[in-house]
């Protein structure tokens, strides 16, 4: 006899792994208590019983390192519980550096973390040594080290995690598998199981590498797949008997292992390039608390150069190989929060380090259900950050190029070459051939810079490339004369139809453009009065609006539109129908000019901050009047169809201007030596417009806007953290998000972004530091790559502060 269940939960989750189970928790202790979860067979089943389960502090970001650290937290309180014991053994753990390229990736890490409350250190050969003394140091330079590295009982936590839940009150119904589920008209959804359904307000895929069967209920296909992971476990060895203590973790990007100490053997789990994709065409229902067959042949190349790492292995017998599914995405990061298109839905789903991070993933989904916003920007976990581009067969290659490159940490600019030219613009090929270099955004190939010969090289690394010389000529000759760039993907919709005005004037904080024709930019706030995007505005006719942001945000802010717009309003998506071509530098307007006769480019006809449709050549194009560069400059909104055509105009025309190409990291330097914020990096909704040195564009005498309330409560307590402009003396590297900034010994404050800046000569960087610090003039040191150095307060425009150049 099967418990019935329920009629009616707030939340139902589906899925009773540890991803399952700690949202479960965390939304209890939230006290959202009438909540339920869902499980096909037993807790544990899919991939989390056969985990090799090692909970670690590393972490590319402080989101990461944020979430892994409240894993780590919780799990160790948890633990202490004895009366339902489960071993939680912290041990330590390194990876090891064997290029000047780990270590500056290691020491960058370690300093970001120091702004999470997390110690790490780098530690020489020697202490390798000491600390492991079973692996050979050969090669070794070094290795990062976590103090808080360990392991535990996969099984033994998320049956804890399960346990305090329902004694909060959720309900966990097993053996119980959701069958399909009914979206009502009211918003709710209807969950149906095998043993009855369940009326809920909001619900959660947590299936593991069965996402997609779910996914499929909720009609949509997520960007997961599913690889076989394999490690084996070694017979006692006399090495390890001989020692008092436990030997570390050890995670190697040389030879792609991990290893930790099971018992007095060991577990070595490999990351092959003969790597296997699990269930692409299906999984058998009754693969359940299984694995798939051992197949140590695919990693015999590693296990040749593992068991030299640690010649102690070659007498070791192997006693079990362990081969399951684990879950990958696109970027390796997992996908919490809301599914992109359907509210209320949620997912937190393509985990490969779930035991690890797991605590950290039901904190996050559960203060997004709860509050909509974290503690920390999800961003970097947000389902929203994947488009239209990242179907089965795209996220299944870069799957696989991740799997291969698991401890192989993306350097600064690095992109990866799988799955590319998901996303092009008619004129890749012609930039191609004037040896565009790309990097890509959003899916879509962007020009980064243009190479000076075919065979260069941009070197990705934490320090400065011959790159910043190719950078520099770039913007030395735009500035004097004329550049061209294309930005692919920006973000546009076509917001129209009545109360078009009204909804937007709604949505932000800022003043949106009154008069037919004008531009502005404008700051959309979360109902916490915390920064959720910015957009630009062109208001084209009453009513009618262009909305343009960052290329990344397009899921995210159409979902907030959606969420808000009334009836009588349309959303039209734009990005993959229109290209921006920036023209800019001083002579960007004669150049237009002389394409466009019968249009009127002058300053009194078209000034700054204008939208207005003009002709280049016989290709019409909605011109703006907008410069993230600084210099006088036109972004030319051009429908696909004559990109072409134009761009082709534009250069033949050019030829009399000095006309030069330029691209991205150009942009990025410019944009920091004018001040101008990029979204994820500097706006995060972790602070509100004042805070992010945005507060010109906050208008509180606006009758209403979201957010308006709670911004007014926090402008009246004053900021707790400011951003400020800092310029600071190195030569060997730009800062990079995430660098500590420091007053004498004291930590007080993080990096968002960093460049050169070309035109005044100068390093730059942005942070968020404690507002006392913020001040012009205030002299404070940078952290860089386990270095510091000393830095300044300056003004936040370092060129042409008054505007007179983009003014014309
Ligand atoms: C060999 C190996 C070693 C690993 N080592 C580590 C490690 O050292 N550290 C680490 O952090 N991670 C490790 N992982 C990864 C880790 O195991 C996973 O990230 C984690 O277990 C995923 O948990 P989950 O809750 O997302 O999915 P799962 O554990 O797969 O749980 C999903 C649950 O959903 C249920 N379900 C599916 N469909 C339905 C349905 N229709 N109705 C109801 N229920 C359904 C399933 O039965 C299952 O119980 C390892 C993985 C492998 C394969």
């Amino acid at each position: 006899m099967v418990d019935s269940v329920k009629s009616h939960a707030r939340v139902v989750v589906i899925g009773g792994g540890i991803a399952g189970c700690s949202t479960l928790y965390h939304l209890t202790q939230l006290g959202w208590t009438d909540v339920a979860l869902v499980e096909r067979d037993e807790l544990t089943s899919g991939s989390t019983w056969h985990a090799a389960a090692q909970v670690t502090q590393f972490g590319g970001n402080q989101t990461m390192i944020g979430l892994k650290r409240h894993s780590i937290d919780l799990y160790r309180e948890l633990a202490k519980d004895t009366e339902h014991p489960f071993y939680y053994e912290i041990t330590g753990g390194m990876r090891t550096a064997y290029t000047q390229d780990h270590i500056d990736t290691y020491q960058h890490y370690i300093g970001m973390a120091k702004s999470m409350g997390v110690e790490m250190e780098y530690i020489s050969p020697k202490e390798i040594k000491e600390r492991h003394p079973l692996l050979s140091t050969d090669k070794m330079l070094g290795a990062w080290w976590d103090p808080l590295d360990g392991y535990i009982d996969p099984s033994g936590i998320t049956l804890a995690l399960a346990r305090k839940a329902r004694e909060a009150g959720a309900s966990v119904y097993r053996s119980n598998p959701v069958e399909s589920i009914t979206k009502k008209e009211n918003g709710e959804f209807i969950v149906h199981t095998k043993n009855g359904d369940i009326t809920c307000e909001k619900v959660v895929n947590a299936t593991g590498y069965r996402v997609n069967e779910v996914g499929n209920m909720l009609g949509v296909e997520h960007p997961v797949t599913s690889m076989e992971h394999m490690y084996f476990l070694t017979d006692n060895l006399p090495e390890l008997e001989a020692l008092d203590f436990q030997v570390p973790i050890i995670r190697d990007p040389l030879d792609d292992f991990y290893s930790r100490q099971e018992k007095n053997g060991l577990l070595v789990g490999i990351y092959e390039q003969d790597c296997k994709t699990f269930g692409m065409d299906g999984i058998d229902p009754n693969f359940t608390r299984d694995l798939c067959p051992p197949d140590l042949d695919r990693c015999l190349d590693n296990m040749e150069r593992i068991f030299e790492r640690m010649p102690a292995l070659q007498e070791a017998g192997i006693h079990t190989t362990v081969n399951g599914p684990i879950t990958y995405t696109i970027d390796g990061a997992p996908l919490i929060g809301q599914i992109p298109g359907i509210e209320n839905a949620y997912c937190a789903i393509g985990l490969r380090a779930g035991i690890g991070e797991g605590g950290g993933h039901g904190k996050i989904l559960a203060d997004l259900i709860v509050h909509g916003e974290c503690e920390w920007d999800a961003w970097c976990v947000d389902p929203r950050r994947f488009t239209q581009y990242a179907n089965t067969e795209h996220t299944t290659l870069k799957t696989i190029e991740d799997y291969q490159n698991e401890f192989h940490y993306h350097m600064p600019h690095e992109h990866r070459p799988a799955s590319r030219l998901a996303r092009t613009t008619p004129i890749y090929p012609v930039l191609d051939q004037k040896d565009a270099a790309w990097g890509v955004v959003n899916g879509w190939e962007r020009t980064l810079f243009f190479k000076p010969t075919p065979d260069f090289v941009d070197e990705h690394s934490f320090r400065f490339t011959p790159t910043k010389d190719v950078v520099d000529k770039e913007i030395k000759a735009m500035t004097k004369n004329v550049g061209i760039m294309e930005v692919s993907g920006f973000n546009r919709f076509s917001i129209q139809g009545e109360g078009a005005a009204d909804f937007l004037d709604g949505l932000t904080c800022s003043n949106i453009p009154k008069k037919v024709g004008k531009v502005s930019l404008c700051y959309l706030l979360n109902e916490h009065g915390h920064v959720l995007t910015e957009a630009t505005l062109a208001k084209l006719d009453e009513d009618h609006f262009w909305y343009g942001s960052a290329a990344a945000a397009e899921w995210h802010d159409l979902d907030w539109l959606n969420k808000h717009k009334p009836d009588t309003v349309t959303i039209t998506e734009m990005a993959a129908s229109h290209t921006i071509l920036v023209v800019a530098g001083p002579k960007s307007r004669e150049l237009l000019q002389s394409l466009s006769p019968r249009c009127d480019w002058s300053k009194a006809a078209f000034p700054w901050l204008n939208a207005k449709e003009m002709t280049i050549g016989h290709a019409k194009v909605m011109a703006m009047t907008i410069s993230f560069s600084g210099e006088l400059a036109y972004e030319l909104h051009v429908p696909n169809e004559q990109l072409y055509l134009a761009y082709k105009l534009i250069n033949e025309a050019g030829e009399k201007f000095g006309l030069t190409q330029f691209g991205m990291y150009a942009t990025e330097s410019m944009r920091m030596e004018k001040g101008y914020l990029h979204w994820k990096a500097d706006l995060i909704y972790e602070r509100n417009p004042m805070e992010s040195g945005i507060g010109f564009f906050v208008k509180m005498d606006k009758p209403s806007f979201i957010g308006k309330e709670p911004l007014a409560k926090m402008i009246a307590e004053g900021n707790k953290k400011q951003l400020a402009t800092f310029v600071f003396e190195c030569d060997i590297a730009p800062a990079h998000v995430g660098d500590s900034m420091y007053n004498g010994d004291k930590l007080v404050g993080t990096v968002t972004s960093g460049a050169y800046g070309h035109r005044v000569n100068k390093n730059i960087a942005y942070a968020f530091v404690e507002p006392e610090f913020a001040v012009v003039g205030t002299e404070l040191k940078i952290e860089i790559l386990g270095e510091m150095y000393p830095a300044v307060v300056t003004e936040t425009c370092l060129y042409d502060p008054k505007n007179e150049l983009v003014r014309g």
